[in-house]
């Protein structure tokens, strides 16, 4: 079902005042993890302020160490709802448990599925019985037939409201979190219909590599880029290291739109 022998014409996704897959490139933005209701709401404001609609945000963080900040959960939820509500945006945010599928529906516009659950087929599943978007992403080690496979369980169930993102996957290479697998987007896009984006923050981890990636990956035809923006990065609760503050979003963004691609 997800594949361009099934369906010929491009998926698009409406989110308020964009459309992913449309033909115009988004931009998605906003805090790795929703912090407190001051936190985003500030990254909101900027965000607004710079014309970006589409605001993502963690509140069920699947961390690495279970001593580090697992996330507000739903009261997470809560707080993306009440200031998308405020700046007219649209919301991301991931969900980690099939049990919280449907109540998501109730606070955000798109669930996101984690690159460490891209094969957890009961999420998977889940996801597809509802009709909130979803943004899938590619697993830590995931091949694109399987990344592919994972959105047509989505898809299979009734949900056909996917899009896919690349978010970097493990290689040998320490120079990068992740190593951008710039092809996958062509190939993606070939082999699919679903709208494919490109998640800078998590593929490179390096701040000054973001706008060159972002370009790289309009240019090989993505929908969409993914960043994360924080008021305060080295305060931040989670990927500290990799989040702009607002001054670096905004040069990152402006080099992005000179290039014409976005
Ligand atoms: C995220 O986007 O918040 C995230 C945890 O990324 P990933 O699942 O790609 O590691
Ligand atoms: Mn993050």
């Amino acid at each position: 079902l997800v594949s361009r022998v099934h369906q010929q014409e491009d998926t698009i996704i409406d989110l308020g005042e964009v459309r992913v897959g449309g033909g115009t490139p988004v931009m998605v933005a906003g805090p790795c993890a929703v912090e407190s209701y001051e936190q985003v709401r500030q990254v909101a404001a900027v965000l607004k302020a710079a014309g970006v609609t589409v605001l993502r945000g963690g509140a069920f963080k699947p961390r690495t160490s279970p001593y580090e900040f697992q996330g507000l959960g739903i009261d997470g939820l809560k707080i993306l709802k009440e200031v998308a509500a405020e700046f007219g945006m649209q919301t991301i945010s991931e969900i980690v448990h099939p049990a919280h599928v449907e109540l998501a529906g109730e606070y955000i516009d798109v669930i996101q599925i984690g690159a460490r659950n891209m094969q957890n087929f009961e999420l998977l599943k889940a996801a597809g019985e509802v009709q909130t978007p979803v943004l899938l992403k590619r697993g830590l080690a995931a091949t694109l037939e399987e990344f592919l496979h994972a959105a047509e369980y989505i898809v299979s169930r009734g949900n056909r409201q996917v899009m896919l993102i690349e978010r970097g996957i493990r290689t040998y290479e320490r120079a990068t979190r992740n190593t951008l697998d710039i092809s996958a987007v062509p190939i993606l896009k070939q082999e699919s219909h679903l709208p494919v984006l490109v998640d800078v923050t998590h593929s490179t981890g390096r701040k000054e590599i973001m706008a060159p990636c972002a370009k790289a990956a309009l240019a090989a035809g993505a929908d969409g880029v993914m960043v994360e923006v924080h008021p305060n990065p080295a305060a931040a609760l989670s990927d500290a290291a990799q989040q702009l503050d607002f001054e670096a979003f905004g040069r990152f963004y402006a080099e992005v739109k000179r290039s014409g691609l976005l």
